[in-house]
């Protein structure tokens, strides 16, 4: 397949998805599609078209490298627990101007900022936690039920 109609599925691989997928995530979304590709193919893709400025790179210490095609300027909710990474969007974050941080030998381009806690799946750590110690128990049980089975025989 030529390298412009790869690029040109991952990319679209990428559009369609909002949750800032990993390439893992694009690869497998892909494998199908692409006969023969590689995940290294993905990832070089992927860079590429950030380079390319047709999408980002979302790196918090809290999720691993991720992508988004999303170019709109937007900011992100980052859960620290499952390292999901969500659009988020206020007004109050737009700045008209960005500071001036030439004393510091930088031009500013852009800016994004990353509010950091629990997403609705991870909020509750209580009751995940309990809903964590009842799979064990459920599975423990099932482990067990087979040595019951040896015992009656
Ligand atoms: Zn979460
Ligand atoms: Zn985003």
């Amino acid at each position: 397949m030529p390298v412009t109609v790869q690029r040109r599925v991952i990319f679209s691989t990428l559009l369609e998805r909002e949750d800032h997928p990993t390439v893992d995530q694009i690869f497998d979304d892909v494998k199908e599609r692409i006969p023969g590709v590689s995940r290294t193919t993905v990832y070089r893709t992927l860079e590429t078209l950030a380079n390319l400025g047709l999408a980002r790179r979302t790196n918090h210490f809290a999720a691993s490298a991720r992508f988004d095609g999303n170019m709109e300027q937007h900011h992100h909710l980052v859960c620290t627990r499952c390292g999901k990474v969500i659009d988020f969007q206020d007004p109050s974050l737009t700045v008209a101007d960005l500071p001036d941080a030439r004393r510091s030998g930088f031009t500013l381009l852009d800016y994004s900022v990353y509010f950091e806690g629990f997403c609705s799946d991870c909020k509750q750590p209580a009751k995940a936690a309990k809903a964590r110690q009842a799979k064990a128990t459920r599975a423990a049980q099932k482990i067990e039920a087979p040595k019951e089975l040896n015992r009656d025989k």
